[in-house]
């Protein structure tokens, strides 16, 4: 299926389905500036890229050609490369420890820049995922606000489901996440879902779906 055939079931699933208020980012990591620009023209304005240098090398050149869309960074935070994040990315969705926290709220006074971010949680015990155990995410939660800046802003918590994608576990992962944001900061906006489990992410009360295989293609 073409580009743009994929945009319109995806656009047309989620208004039957009354999630008309979910926001789609594109996820177009690996995939060429050209079929970015394609997806430009369709009227896809929020976009994911998970390395920052990728996303600057095929997203910078738009934006000094006048292109306007939202650029989010999906991809883990880490110190030594945080800085680059501000300027043309809006939001990050992968800070996952307190040391990257405390250095992003640092740059942001440096840089002078407005950013937005979700805490990553890692709700599925598995060692390999980047993200906060259920524990210190409510711990930071509780304290979140004194990492703001002028600049930087908490926006919500992003999670990603287990790597054998069994959606029984998947849909537990998600029910928890949404249980934690409603005893928590029930004003924090969730971040759950991919091409393989926004259906259940979407049950589960999620604000943004992040899909790239469904939209541009497989990898
Ligand atoms: C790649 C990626 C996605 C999109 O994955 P698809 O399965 O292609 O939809 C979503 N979130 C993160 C964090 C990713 O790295």
């Amino acid at each position: 299926m073409s580009l743009q055939e994929n945009w319109n079931l995806l656009q047309r699933e989620l208004q039957e389905l009354s999630y008309s208020e979910v926001t789609i980012i594109a996820v177009s990591k690996t995939k060429p500036i050209e079929l970015i620009q394609e997806a430009l023209e369709l009227g896809i304005k929020v976009f994911g890229e998970n390395r920052i240098q990728e996303g600057i090398e095929k997203f910078l050149p738009l934006r000094e050609a006048g292109k306007t869309f939202e650029l989010h960074h999906i991809g883990p935070v880490q110190t030594g490369t945080l800085r680059k994040l501000f300027g043309l990315f809006q939001f990050t969705h992968g800070v996952g420890s307190v040391s990257s926290l405390q250095a992003l709220s640092k740059q942001s006074e440096k840089s002078k820049q407005n950013l937005g971010f979700f805490l990553q949680a890692n709700l599925t015990g598995e060692s390999n995922k980047h993200g906060f155990d259920r524990q210190s995410l409510v711990r930071v939660l509780q304290e979140v606000k004194k990492y703001e800046t002028e600049y930087l802003r908490f926006i919500g918590i992003m999670t990603m489901g287990p790597s054998n994608e069994d959606p029984i576990l998947t849909r537990k992962v998600f029910q928890e996440c949404n249980q934690i944001r409603k005893d928590c900061c029930p004003q924090a906006k969730l971040s759950m879902g991919m091409s393989g489990d926004y259906k259940i992410a979407l049950e589960e009360g999620t604000d943004f779906i992040r899909i790239g295989s469904k939209i541009f293609g497989t990898r």
